[in-house]
């Protein structure tokens, strides 16, 4: 089946690039001659261009050739004169190959490397060489490059058709790896213990029949991936999602277990999901899945095995349906069998704000490390979800000027700081953000590339990348979501001086109030919500300050700072249980296991 597949804004930029050294600009030509193959000029003039590392540059163009190359059609969408959407003729399509194949580092369509004085015939003379003369004759492939360069020229947006399986967004599980790699290296891990945590531990993949309304039947795929249990049972969220693939889930599992490290709780990681549309979903259908889902990992799942919790597009309501399930499967209430229920079947007070809790005592803490006043501190807040609302609600509450909000349908802007409270009565009604009174509408890219002082990322993964990070104007990224920042973004994050409180630090309050509840439901004795806001603060404040000692003494940035931390603290957990096969992590001064 076809795919299709829009080019990102950065990928065509490229593209306009690559088609704008042919239009000779003086400029362009000046940088071509100072460079020995038209690929460097083309990734310094972008890099340059755009505010784009080379190494990303480098890395897009990769992309940018192997989409261009896997393309049956292309569609180009341009202004008058030309027609509004215009599929490119098949020699069309093969003239783009040949251009972008001009810039490539191993060239292979072009008869001879380099420069000729002629650009635009050197194009020419290698499509002919490559692909033969269509029709007989030159002129022909000269008319096809002079449309090619005046399409691409003008193009809106240009969207391919694909039978490969088009990836769009980074691999989160990559990120994991590399990050291991890094932190990995600095602490000296021992190789064999590297390996294990490269791969989750088990991984379970279970399909649902579920009866739906109208009586049909539908299969739906659940997963459930425990990453490491070193520490001790593992515990991770359970997520719906459309979208929602293996990989993911694999890297948020083990988010999990470096989150659960970083701060120093006894516990694993894990994380589950269900690849599903829960907003064209009944409430019955969904307690129908859920209920599945739970008998087809009924025998994995235990309060003393693996614990989930809510996340994306789950709640309180969906653990009530677990919790319910699970104790009719081993014949007695086991309210420790989740996390995040409701409060009167076993849930902590305090669960439900809890990661935004934690987010808010970060953020203060960051603030006193920058010396910056929070009150008036400007806030951008993206994904008005559980996460997201309650955080604006709590930096609002702290004097903070919540000056702008999302959600997936779009944002919105006012200088004048907005209540958050009053947004979500507005989101309730109406179903999104949108719309609310005495607004600016912006999109989600734009929410993050606005000058503030703090920036919630609370939705998805992959939101600051190396495409957008140079364009990040906020003083600290409080990430609220899981992974929102790619590895790529990350650097050019902390040369930029943005202070990046790392989300497996800055939203591990809902695994540590999760651990709380885990606890009273095993004691069956409950707190106040006065006494969980103090053990939440306490616990996540020293954490803070452990994670940052660790990034000024190995001069760090804070993500790679807590991913030591937690390194060190799983690492020492396997030796310890296991007959030492591993060389212990015993040179490294300040890094103490708690
Ligand atoms: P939620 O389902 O309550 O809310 C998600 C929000 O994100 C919704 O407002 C949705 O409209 C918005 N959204 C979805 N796609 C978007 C997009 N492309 N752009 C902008 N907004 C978009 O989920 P949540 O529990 O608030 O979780 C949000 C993030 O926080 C996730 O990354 C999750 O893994 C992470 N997290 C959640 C918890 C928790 O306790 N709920 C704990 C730790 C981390």
């Amino acid at each position: 089946m076809l795919s299709a597949v829009e080019l990102s804004g950065p990928e065509l930029g490229m593209i306009k690039l690559m088609a704008d050294f042919f239009a000779e600009k003086p400029e362009l030509v000046a940088k071509i001659e100072s460079y020995t193959t038209a690929h460097y000029a083309l990734t310094i003039a972008y890099s340059e261009n755009f505010g784009i590392p080379e190494a990303d540059a480098w890395k897009m163009f990769e992309e940018l050739e192997r989409k261009i190359n896997e393309a049956e059609y292309i569609h180009v969408e341009a202004p008058h004169p030309l027609k509004k959407s215009y599929a490119m003729s098949p020699e069309e399509i093969n003239m783009l190959r040949v251009l972008v194949d001009y810039f490539s580092p191993n060239p292979k369509m072009t008869p001879m490397s380099g420069f000729v004085a002629n650009r635009s015939e050197s194009i020419i003379e290698a499509y002919k060489w490559f692909f033969g003369a269509p029709k007989g004759n030159g002129e022909f492939v000269r008319e096809s490059f002079r449309n090619l360069m005046e399409k691409t020229q003008t193009a809106l947006s240009i969207r391919l058709e694909t039978l490969t399986p088009v990836t769009t967004t980074p691999n989160p599980y990559k990120a994991v790896l590399e990050l291991l790699q890094i932190a990995g290296e600095k602490l000296k891990l021992d190789q064999g213990i590297h390996e294990v945590l490269k791969r989750p531990m088990r991984t379970i993949i279970v399909n649902i029949p579920v009866v739906m309304d109208d009586g049909s039947i539908r299969i739906f795929t659940g997963y459930r991936v425990q990453y490491n249990d070193a520490l001790g049972p593992t515990k991770g969220g359970i997520r719906y999602h459309p979208e929602l693939t293996l990989d993911e889930v694999i890297a948020l599992s083990a988010w999990m277990t470096w989150k659960t490290a970083v701060v120093g709780l006894p516990l694993g990681g894990s994380k589950g999901g269900i690849r599903c549309n829960p907003k064209e979903m009944s409430s019955g259908e969904l307690e129908r899945l859920t209920r599945g889902y739970t008998r087809a990992l009924a025998r994995f799942i235990g309060p003393y095995s693996d614990v989930p919790a809510p996340d994306v597009y789950t709640n309180a309501q969906t653990m009530a349906w677990i919790m319910d399930e699970y104790s009719q499967i081993v014949g007695c209430n086991t309210f420790g069998v989740v996390t995040g229920k409701p409060v009167c079947i076993g849930g902590s007070l305090g669960r439900n704000e809890a990661t935004s809790r934690g987010v808010m005592y970060t953020v203060i803490e960051a603030a006193k490390h920058l010396g910056m006043e929070l009150k008036g501190a400007t806030v951008a807040v993206q994904g008005f979800g559980n996460v997201g609302y309650h955080a604006a609600r709590l930096l609002h509450e702290l004097g903070c000027k919540i000056v702008a909000i999302s959600d997936s349908k779009g944002g919105i802007y006012s200088s004048y700081g907005l209540d958050p409270t009053k947004v979500l009565e507005h989101k309730n009604e109406r179903g999104s953000v949108i719309g609310y009174e005495n607004c600016k509408c912006l999109t989600n890219e734009e929410l993050l590339e606005l000058e503030c002082d703090i920036l919630v990322p609370a939705a998805l993964e992959n939101q600051i990348t190396g495409a957008n990070a140079g364009k990040i104007r906020s003083k600290i990224v409080a990430e609220g979501a899981n992974g929102p920042t790619t590895p790529q973004a990350d650097e050019i994050l902390f040369k930029n001086g943005v202070f990046v409180i790392p989300d497996i630090l800055a939203n591990s309050g809902g695994v540590i109030v999760s651990y709380f509840e885990q606890v009273q439901n095993q004691m069956n004795y409950y707190w106040s919500e006065e006494e969980v806001r103090n053990k939440l603060q306490s616990t996540i404040v020293s954490a803070f300050k452990e994670v940052s000692a660790v990034a000024e003494e190995y001069k760090v940035n804070m993500r790679i700072a807590a991913y030591m931390k937690a390194l060190k603290r799983v690492a020492d957990a396997m030796l310890v249980r296991k007959q030492n096969p591993f060389v212990p992590i015993t040179s490294l001064q300040g890094i103490g296991s708690k």
